[in-house]
């Protein structure tokens, strides 16, 4: 008995230290950019404007009823889904007109004002700070790095591995010609130099830098952040505006990253006045009961769309990695109902193959 004593007592200071380490690590964190004239500001981190309540439900939950229900259910034509081969020349030559090339997931390549911009850039194999588990890629990018025109600037929504991809912001400080400048959330840019990159601007919610002759802006929408377990909500997570010119005359286009749906696209309207381009995530959305904060619906997108008065919309986060419980193929047809009910005509808020090059008309 006595010889259990000590064993019992360190297992237990163990374990207490343990609970103590994974509790402090989430609730002393301290907040280096707290303002406290900013509502969104905490002193540990930063929330949402208008969500009332967590962000997501009960994980194990969530991940229980996937395991006993089987979801999410393989696409009805298998998972080859057809990648279209972008027309790589043209796009390096192109200065004059403003196009999107959907790359895969939230990556976009958007030609405007003479610039390229790459919105969170992901050319990974898996969606995970581990090279062996995580969400694995089913579909591949429709081009590699090295085959992009020379980006000016890359916009970055939020820290997830899904739209944070290290390896390919690396390569991309590498590309011939010179690094792009990394527009990043507040707390992210400062995360990026410590990785060693160091072209980097970091801006809060309705701050702006400019670019060439454009201006980018980034702006609040509903999600959070974490890279790891103890730091949800340490670094900001938002959506750019991208202010430039088309055609001689001013061309405003809104990248959303991840986002529930809330009031912060009719304030981002308010501001801006209408788009004519959004892109606008529409896949990643069941269960809602866990989702609806965070993630979009393509009926939510479609709001977002109407919200911003945005002459055309892309639908993008889906087709890549199998990240929620709809069928992987279950975006696209569930957008062009949602567009149909509500009468859009459906050349105005569409999801292309991966690859497609549309270009912007106005
Ligand atoms: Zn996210
Ligand atoms: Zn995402």
């Amino acid at each position: 008995m006595t010889a259990m004593r000590p064993i019992r007592s360190t297992s237990t200071r163990l374990l207490a230290t343990f609970v103590l380490a994974a509790a402090c690590a989430s609730c002393t964190n301290v907040n280096p950019y707290f303002d406290p004239s900013k509502p969104h500001h905490t002193r540990e981190g930063f929330r949402n404007n208008y969500l009332q309540g967590p962000i997501g439900g009960n994980f194990l939950r969530w991940q229980w009823e996937r395991w006993r229900d089987g979801l999410p259910k393989p696409p009805a034509n298998g998972y080859a889904f057809p990648v279209e081969r972008p027309d790589i020349d043209w796009l390096k030559q192109n200065r004059s007109e403003a196009t999107a090339t959907w790359i895969g997931h939230a990556t976009v390549l958007l030609q405007v004002g003479g610039l390229n911009i790459l919105t969170d850039p992901m050319f990974s194999e898996r969606a995970s700070p581990l090279s062996w588990i995580g969400p694995k890629r089913k579909t591949p990018p429709a081009m590699r790095i090295d085959e992009l025109p020379r980006i000016d600037a890359v916009i970055v929504s939020h820290n997830h591995y899904d739209h944070l991809d290290l390896p390919t912001l690396r390569a991309l400080d590498k590309q011939a010609g010179g690094p792009p400048l990394f527009l990043m959330p507040l707390g992210v840019g400062d995360w990026l130099k410590r990785q060693g990159i160091a072209n980097v601007q970091q801006l809060d919610w309705w701050q702006s830098h400019p670019v060439g002759g454009s201006r980018l802006h980034f702006v609040p929408v509903q999600h959070w952040s974490a890279r790891g377990l103890f730091d949800r909500f340490e670094t900001l997570w938002g959506g750019w505006v991208i202010e430039s010119q088309a055609d001689g005359k001013p061309f405003k286009a809104f990248f959303t990253g991840d986002t529930g749906y809330s009031k912060d696209f009719i304030d981002i309207h308010r501001r801006f006045g209408d788009f004519d381009f959004a892109m606008i995530p529409v896949g990643a959305y069941e269960p809602r009961w866990f989702m609806k904060p965070q993630h979009v619906n393509p009926e939510e997108a479609v709001q977002i769309h109407r919200d911003l008065r945005a002459r055309r919309s892309l639908g993008i986060h889906w087709g890549a990695f199998e990240l929620t419980d709809e069928a992987l193929d279950e975006p696209p047809p569930a957008l062009e109902s949602a567009v149909a009910e509500a009468g859009i005509s459906p050349g105005h808020f569409y999801a292309t193959p991966t690859g497609q090059t549309r270009r912007i008309d106005r």
